[in-house]
């Protein structure tokens, strides 16, 4: 019996296209004891899968002549495992083919109850599980917070604006067709949405959230990232998710990379002194003795003379300094 499976016939440089992929018939592989043959029904395709072919996601690297890696619903049709039996219905790891033979570690029975049974490769699979415990256990949404997220029509988007609604949030979408934008507001009941392509959005957010953003969840880093990032409320959470903007270019966008904090699973925090001042004489009783016992050290830059300051100050800013700047008068 002949399969069909997709390989990677050469690394895209930009947006991938059909010619980057070839389609190629081959023989079936033999199913030894503890595998089974699967017909795959669905298969899931990812923005994450761009990022597999260009080397540089996770979860592994993809090679000219691969097939391509997927999430597949599918349907047992030969089995030499006990746990499996002809005509299970199975998630799993099945690729860019027809059919798949494998050992089954890691596949997921599926439950007859969910219909149609593709839902378990969007809301109610990986995507879903993003956007939930994305909004649920980083975002920390309360009622009342206004909510901003990219990609709103996606997979991700479209249940990060849902759920956060339920939760009794305002929820913006960000989206870049006239039809998702109808489709959020109308349908899923999205409070707003932004159509990027037309209208920037920097004055949409100006429109629609003139006290800021509460919570942003982005699904694409780059431009709007940074522009919602400037309209971000008193105590803001920013869940950094996806990087859709910069996916297809081979050149990095300048400045910090979401990817980098996605990667690390980070937390990166604003501060501001004035909120801590409660805490100066919890840090003088601890200083203090460290000082005294030359623990820590410390180096002071002091100049004599109120006429030395605009000197002193411009080796400050220069970099000349060494050390806490001091005038002494
Ligand atoms: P979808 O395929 O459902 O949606 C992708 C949407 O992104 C497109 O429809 C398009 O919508 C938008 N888009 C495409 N290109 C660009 C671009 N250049 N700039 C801005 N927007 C663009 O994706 P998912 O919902 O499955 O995934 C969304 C993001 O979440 C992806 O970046 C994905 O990698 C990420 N993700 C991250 C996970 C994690 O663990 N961190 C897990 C799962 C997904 P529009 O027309 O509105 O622009």
């Amino acid at each position: 019996m002949l399969i069909k499976q997709v390989i990677l016939k050469k690394r895209p440089e930009a947006v991938p296209s059909a010619d980057n992929f070839e389609v190629i018939t081959r023989e079936m592989p033999q199913v030894h004891y503890g595998e089974i043959l699967c017909r795959n029904l669905f298969l899931s395709l990812d923005p994450y899968m761009r990022s597999q072919i260009a080397g540089r996601h996770i979860s592994g690297t993809i090679n000219v002549g691969d097939v391509l890696q997927g999430e597949t619903v599918c349907e047992v049709i030969k089995s030499k495992n006990d746990d499996y039996a002809i005509g299970d219905k199975l998630l799993l790891q099945g690729g860019w083919q027809t059919h798949c033979v494998l050992s089954p570690k890691g596949a997921r029975k599926l439950d007859s109850c969910i219909e149609p049974a593709s839902l378990v490769l969007g809301i109610l699979g990986m995507p879903g599980l993003t956007a939930y415990a994305g909004l649920k256990y980083l975002a920390e949404p309360k009622a009342g917070d206004t909510i901003v997220v990219s990609a709103a029509s996606g997979a991700v988007g479209s249940v990060v604006g849902q759920y956060a609604k339920l939760l009794g949030c305002r929820v913006i979408g960000i989206a870049g067709a006239e039809h998702k934008s109808a489709w959020l507001t109308d349908v899923a009941k999205f409070d707003a949405c932004i159509n990027y392509k037309q209208e920037s959005v920097a004055d949409g957010l100006d429109r629609l959230c003139p006290n800021g953003v509460d919570i942003y969840f982005d699904n694409v880093g780059g431009e709007t990232l940074d522009a919602v990032m400037w309209r971000l409320a008193l105590g803001a959470r920013v869940v950094l998710c996806g990087l859709m903007s910069q996916l297809n270019s081979l050149e990095r966008p300048a400045g910090p990379n979401p990817a980098t904090i996605i990667k690390a699973r980070a937390t990166v925090r604003g501060l501001v002194v004035y909120d801590h001042w409660s805490k100066m004489d919890e840090m003088l009783n601890l200083f203090i003795p460290m000082i005294a016992s030359g623990h820590i050290k410390y180096c002071e830059d002091i100049s004599e003379g109120i006429e030395q300051a605009p000197a002193a100050f411009e080796r400050l800013m220069t970099g000349q300094n060494f050390g806490k700047t001091i005038i002494k008068l």
